[in-house]
């Protein structure tokens, strides 16, 4: 599947992520006489976020109402499960619960619950303690939800299944291939990158981790700025799997973009515990206590980040005792699964978030897309992008169609 980058096309997708993958393959559906060749860095497909996340399939019960994640997830989820089923690709609708322990927590899950049902997110219901053990019996909290259109899928099988769909619309995938210039050449673009030159009519970036960096390359605001936060996760001890069914979630602060510590099925029978939500030095901080000069000094030099750390510094607090205390880490998950000990626990991976922070130091919530010069950018796609992904790459298709030359 790997080649070499074309000399020319009529548009490069820059990156080889499941969003890049998902956008070559619409932009090739919708244009089979156009030529589209993806650029990606790495030697395989989906080795970043795609290839480390939860591999939860979201229906859509967080988001804002009217916000493009709301939309996207809740289609992005159908189509995701559609096309899971003709490809022979493992998923599974497993159903989710979001657990509140406390009353102080049940104004959030009433909340939880207008969104969802104003998402129409299917089948979506209120559950008391009782409806909580009935689906999770080893769960306890005094109020729930229960979504049953949540599950799980194979999120790296799907990334190549896209892939093969790009590669026989005829489209190319070069892989070792990091686009590191962009610059306007008259009626094209020119990217160089690794394997010399791709003149190219126009282009979009979904770099993930990466997304700003190209985006500031091609003429883009820096605003908003990708800061990585590194999610580790624990996984329970084959014979402790039985203390999950399926999803377990707490109620999460809306505030934030991430969701807490969960515990999830994994399409391949693990449960995984996490993930942690740290600040990262490198965008590839999948080693605890990896450091990149650039990296870093890019996060430091950026107004938002100090902004951010004045407002949340004590919750960066007890994401570092996650991080470095495996107890701190179960208690947490232990609060809606009071069963769960640290013994049941073995280490397992990590993966790390791109997310975007604002000069104002508020992490971008929605999904961001933005243009440049013959350019469409995905500047902001953390969760539930993957679960979303058809659905993004129609909307940026449809951009493409509207304002490529
Ligand atoms: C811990 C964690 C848990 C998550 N859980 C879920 C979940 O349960 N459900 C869900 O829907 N979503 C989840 N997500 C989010 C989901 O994984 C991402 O939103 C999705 O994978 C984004 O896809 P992407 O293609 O944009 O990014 P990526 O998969 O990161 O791909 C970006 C690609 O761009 C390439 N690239 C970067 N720079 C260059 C360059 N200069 N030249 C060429 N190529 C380049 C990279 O190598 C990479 O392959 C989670 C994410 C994390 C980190």
């Amino acid at each position: 599947m790997s080649s070499q980058a074309s000399d020319s096309c009529d548009v490069a997708v820059i990156g080889g992520g499941i969003l890049g993958l998902a956008v070559a393959r619409e932009l090739g559906r919708r244009d089979p006489t156009a030529s589209v060749c993806v650029l990606e860095r790495e030697s395989r497909i989906g080795t970043h976020q795609t290839g480390h996340n939860s591999g939860v399939i979201h229906a859509g019960v967080y988001y804002v109402p009217g916000s493009l994640k709301a939309r996207l997830c809740v289609e992005g989820a159908r189509e995701m499960y559609d096309y899971c089923e003709a490809r022979g690709i493992p998923s599974e609708r497993c159903g989710k619960v979001i657990v509140a322990t406390e009353e102080s927590e049940l104004e959030r899950l009433a909340e939880l619950e207008r969104r969802g049902h104003a998402n129409g997110v299917p089948g979506l219901r209120r559950i008391d303690a009782d409806g909580i053990a009935e689906l999770e019996p080893h769960a306890r909290g005094i109020a729930g939800l229960h979504s049953p259109g949540t599950g799980i899928a194979d999120f790296p099988a799907v990334a190549q299944a896209y892939a093969e769909d790009v590669a026989a619309a005829g489209g190319t995938i070069a892989t070792g291939c990091e686009v590191q210039g962009v610059s306007l050449n008259g009626r094209a673009l020119r990217l160089s990158h690794s394997h010399g030159v791709t003149e190219a009519r126009n282009a979009v970036f979904c770099a993930g981790a990466w997304a700003d960096r190209l985006a500031v390359a091609a003429g883009a605001d820096p605003d908003p700025r990708i800061v990585p936060f590194r999610g580790a996760y624990l996984r329970l001890r084959p014979d402790r799997r039985h203390l999950v069914r399926s999803l377990i979630y707490p109620v999460p602060d809306p505030s934030l973009p991430f969701l807490g510590v969960h515990l999830t099925k994994h399409i391949d029978g693990q449960v995984l515990v996490g993930p942690t939500a740290l600040m990262a030095g490198a965008r590839d901080a999948y080693k605890l206590g990896r450091v990149r000069r650039r990296d870093l000094t890019v996060t430091l030099a950026w107004p938002g980040t100090w902004r951010m750390l004045s407002r949340w510094w004590r919750t960066g607090v007890t994401e570092l005792r996650h991080a470095a205390l495996r107890s701190a880490f179960v208690h947490a998950a232990a609060r809606y699964v009071p069963e769960l000990e640290v013994g049941d626990v073995e280490a397992s991976f990590a993966g790390v978030r791109a997310q975007a922070l604002g000069r104002d130091g508020k992490l971008v919530d929605d999904f961001v897309f933005s243009h440049t010069d013959r350019a469409l950018h995905v500047r902001n796609a953390p969760s539930p992008a993957a679960t979303s992904s058809l659905a993004i790459a129609r909307h940026v298709a449809d951009e493409a169609q509207r304002s490529f030359a």
